[in-house]
């Protein structure tokens, strides 16, 4: 008989629908026994509201303590105001690895769709160095973006990508990039990755795809991939792609990953347009708390969290309404809950 102790984490209800998708992710984490103790931290609209900062020192010292957080989506302003709570999360933690799978479990338009993206979070276009050249009266008449790729940083998420698919029977890497046209920022990734791949030659292969092409590709002949390895910007765009092959952002969760910390969250955003409604899709969140508990050698109970979202939705078919369905968030939890009772 193991025992198995508590193991404290940080939950961040986030903005928008992240509250509706926490309490119902944490309701069926509940039921089946997982091993997390939570602390509740703000950050995002919900950090500036309660304490004046969108990214509160408490809540930076509670992941630094736990080295583990669930997180809701984070609002971030448009345009101007305060940046992303996300981003700067992620370079706090030198979270570089950015993890995406999407799987088919409600066929739809496409079938037995099963892909990892990995994105670097850090880097790349990202960093934000910007600026306006003021010209005549106008003092923005030139926007000026600058990207950053380092070496080290290309080759540390290309060795992430390649340790991950030899973990799990993952085939064949395809990086994504522009170098014909960003020659230098996307260029060293495509040869930061290739010098990897050398090192991995007889277990994982590697071919590489120009972004746009890449993005034709996944919409024809998506079962061409097994796993994407992306720049963070295109990352961030393939990742909603792949999310759309699989039933919408309500099926997309992430984990964003570094040498000692981790933090999982949905894919989407704060859904402003749905928030307050209990009609949110909790399902993203709760496939990233099986993520967490398989960060946590708990692949038991990722494997029932799954059974139980698949067969809810295939077996008692009841969906939110983004998958068609008519159920509220919390009457999808509530089958769940039920669901787990029986496997
Ligand atoms: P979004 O993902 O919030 O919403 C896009 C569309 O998808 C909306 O129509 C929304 O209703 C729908 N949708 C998203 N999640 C859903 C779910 N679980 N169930 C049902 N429908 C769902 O993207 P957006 O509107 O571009 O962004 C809103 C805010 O979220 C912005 O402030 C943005 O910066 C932030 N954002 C945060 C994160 C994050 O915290 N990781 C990620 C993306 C966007």
């Amino acid at each position: 008989n193991t025992i198995f102790t508590q193991i404290p984490a940080t939950l961040i209800p986030g903005d928008g629908i992240g509250p509706e998708v926490v309490e119902a992710t944490v309701q069926i984490l509940d039921a089946l026994g997982s091993p997390f103790s939570w602390e509740v931290q703000q950050a995002g609209m919900a950090g500036v509201n309660s304490c004046g900062d969108p990214l509160p020192a408490a809540t930076l010292a509670s992941i630094r303590k736990n080295k583990l957080a669930l997180k809701g989506p984070l609002t971030t302003p448009i345009g101007e105001g305060f940046r992303s709570s996300n981003v700067r999360l992620r370079e706090e933690f030198q979270l570089y690895a950015n993890v995406r799978p999407a799987l088919t479990i409600v066929p739809g338009r496409y079938e037995n769709i099963d892909l990892v993206l990995v994105r670097e979070n850090i880097g790349g276009f990202y960093v934000a160095h910007e600026y306006y050249i003021p010209v005549g009266d106008d003092p923005r008449a030139v926007a000026v973006s600058t990207g950053v790729n380092t070496r080290d940083a290309c080759k540390r998420i290309a060795r992430f990508a390649f340790e991950y698919a030899v973990k799990n029977g993952r085939k064949k890497i395809t990086v994504v990039h522009k170098a014909n046209i960003l020659k230098a920022l996307t260029g060293i990734f495509l040869e930061a990755a290739r010098e990897v791949a050398r090192e991995y030659e007889n277990q994982v292969q590697m071919n590489d795809m120009i972004v746009d092409a890449c993005a034709m590709q996944l919409v024809l002949n998506p079962w061409q991939f097994d796993m994407l390895l992306c720049t963070n910007l295109f990352g961030d765009i393939l990742s909603d792609q792949l999310a759309g092959l699989v039933g919408g952002l309500g099926m997309a969760p992430g984990a964003n990953v570094g040498d000692d910390t981790a933090i999982f969250e949905a894919v989407h955003g704060s859904a402003p347009d749905i928030a307050g409604k209990g009609i949110a899709n909790p399902i993203s969140l709760m496939l990233a708390s099986g993520l967490m508990l398989e960060h946590v050698g708990r692949h038991d109970l990722a494997q029932r969290l799954r059974t139980a979202i698949t067969e809810t939705l295939n077996k008692d078919h009841i969906r939110t309404g983004d998958l068609k369905g008519t159920a509220s968030t919390r009457q999808f939890a509530d089958s769940i809950v039920r669901r787990l009772e029986t496997i």
